[in-house]
Formats: structure tokens, C-alpha cells, sequence
């Protein structure tokens, strides 16, 4: 795989009882991160993964219905999430993004997208379609927000599913393949499903030579792929599918039980960020 840098940047945070993100845990209110990749190619500029909340996640979820998601999620964000504020203070310039990669379209992943409009958006053609899917109500209840990607972005999508398939290294397994969305074998956007619709994550090797895999929200910790607990069902059924999600926390901790070597970043896991930025094993 050709390397990348990467920087795996924090961008405001929600709160939420712990027992909801995994089975048994604390009831106690904690604080999950929305984490944001920077990833600078060689030849491609820089590209986002994801892009955290923003200031437009406050008003996307000012009226009623898309209100319930604040009262359900508290969100911190504060004035610093501007977006020139906050590109500056990472000491990224704003005309240096040249595309963005959405893991999925929930309102913590996508709520920075009016600031990219006219970039590339690399995505799932299934999860942009369930965003479009009419029912205000519904929506809602899965975590969409559709006013936080403004509809003039859809003909600047590439589909994941449509990119050319290629083999994973083995430091992957058993995640064996996945869509080669560049070409150029840089950066591979693997299937991790059953989160939600069209759910990714994104495979990469870092400029030390380390394999990644950005794993959106298939797991809420690393902790929680390490002991291969889920969240419980309730929470699993409401987003998306609970046997399929738990299928795919399996592979994760398979190829984290697998590959030492190999870093597993979910979306929301400060301690796995807190670790990477240190350099140690995630
Ligand atoms: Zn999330």
C-alpha cells in the first residue's frame, strides 16, 4: 500500500450513558469524542475522514422532530469548532482538503460537509440513499440529519461500491478485500456493516509503515473489540441490524487478536486515539 500520514483529530464530542455503547458497562454519563482522520497523500493533497461535528449540527437539530436527536445526544461544541478555526488550529489550510471519505451519514460524521461542498465526496451509494429516503420522523430516529449535506453535494459523490475491488495485506485478516477508492491502492474503504446502511470503514498504512483501520462506529472502543462485548440490543436494533453488527465486531476483534502491528481506530475511542497519538499499540 502506498502511505499516508495520518492525524486522527478530535472535533467536539457527545455525551452518553456508557452501558449504551457496550453491554454491562457503567451507567454513568461519559464522554465519546467525534474523531476526525486528516489523512495527507502523497500526490492527492489532503482528504478528510469524516468530519466531526460543527456548529451546523445546532442548527440542523434546532427544529422539531431533528431536535430529539440533541435532547437524546447532548453535543459539546464549542465556538472553536468553527471550521477556519478549527483547520487553523491543526495548522490546516482550508484550500488544502481535496476530498472528504464519510464512513456513514450520521449527524456526528457529517455535520462539517457545507464546509467541503464542491469537493469530492467519497461515500456508500447505500447510505446517501437512506438519507433521501423521505420520512422526516424516521430519519431521526437513525441518526440522519439530510440539511447537514446540502443536496448539490450528491453529484460530487464516488461510490464506494463502485470503486474497483482490490486484496487487502495480509496484516489486515481477516478483512481480505475491500474498494480501492483512489486507484492507487492508498487508501481501501472495507464493507464494516451493520451499524447502520452503508457503514465503512477505512483501511491505510500510516507513514511508519503501520497498518490502520478507521473503523467508524462498528465498535464505540477498543475496549469493546478487544473483549468482543456489543452494545445491547436495544441500541444495536434501533441504528441498524444487531446480528450483522456483531458479525462484524467479531472480525475486528479476530484481526485485532490477529495482527499486532495493527491499529483499529473507532470513531468515538479516545483511549485508542490517546494511544495511537503517543505511537503505542492501539
Ligand atoms: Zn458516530
Amino acid at each position: 500500500m502506498k502511505r499516508v500520514e495520518l492525524r486522527w483529530l478530535a472535533r467536539g464530542s457527545c455525551r452518553h450513558p456508557a452501558f449504551m455503547t457496550m453491554r454491562g458497562a457503567s451507567l454513568c454519563a461519559t464522554d465519546f469524542p467525534a474523531m476526525v482522520g486528516l489523512i495527507r497523500h502523497p500526490d492527492r493533497g489532503a482528504i478528510l475522514f469524516d468530519t466531526g461535528y460543527d456548529p451546523a449540527f445546532l442548527d440542523a437539530t434546532e427544529p422539531f422532530p431533528e431536535r430529539l436527536y440533541r435532547w437524546t445526544t447532548p453535543v459539546a461544541i464549542s465556538p472553536d469548532l468553527a471550521w477556519n478555526t478549527w483547520l487553523g488550529g491543526h495548522g490546516i489550510a482550508a484550500d488544502e482538503i481535496a476530498a472528504v471519505i464519510v464512513s456513514h451519514f450520521h449527524g456526528d460524521h457529517v455535520a462539517g460537509i457545507r464546509n467541503l461542498a464542491g469537493l469530492r465526496l467519497y461515500c456508500s451509494s447505500a447510505g446517501l440513499a437512506e438519507l433521501r429516503r423521505p420520512g422526516r420522523f424516521r430519519r431521526v430516529r437513525q441518526g440522519l440529519l439530510s440539511a447537514l449535506v446540502p443536496a448539490q453535494c450528491d453529484a460530487d459523490c464516488s461510490f464506494f461500491e463502485e470503486a474497483p475491488r482490490v486484496a487487502l495485506p495480509s496484516d489486515f485478516a481477516p478483512f481480505a478485500e475491500g474498494a480501492d477508492i483512489l486507484g492507487d491502492g492508498s487508501l481501501i474503504a472495507v464493507p464494516l456493516p451493520g451499524h447502520c446502511a452503508g457503514h465503512w470503514g477505512l483501511a491505510l498504512r500510516d507513514e511508519a509503515g503501520r497498518a490502520i483501520l478507521l473503523a467508524g462506529d462498528a465498535a464505540w472502543s477498543i475496549d469493546a473489540i478487544r473483549r468482543c462485548v456489543p452494545p445491547p440490543r436495544l441500541t444495536t436494533a434501533l441504528l441498524g441490524e444487531t446480528g450483522v453488527y456483531r458479525a462484524t465486531l467479531g472480525h475486528l476483534h479476530a484481526a485485532l487478536v490477529n495482527n499486532p502491528g495493527l491499529a483499529i481506530l473507532p470513531s468515538h475511542c479516545a483511549q485508542a486515539a490517546a494511544a495511537y497519538e503517543a505511537g503505542d499499540a492501539v
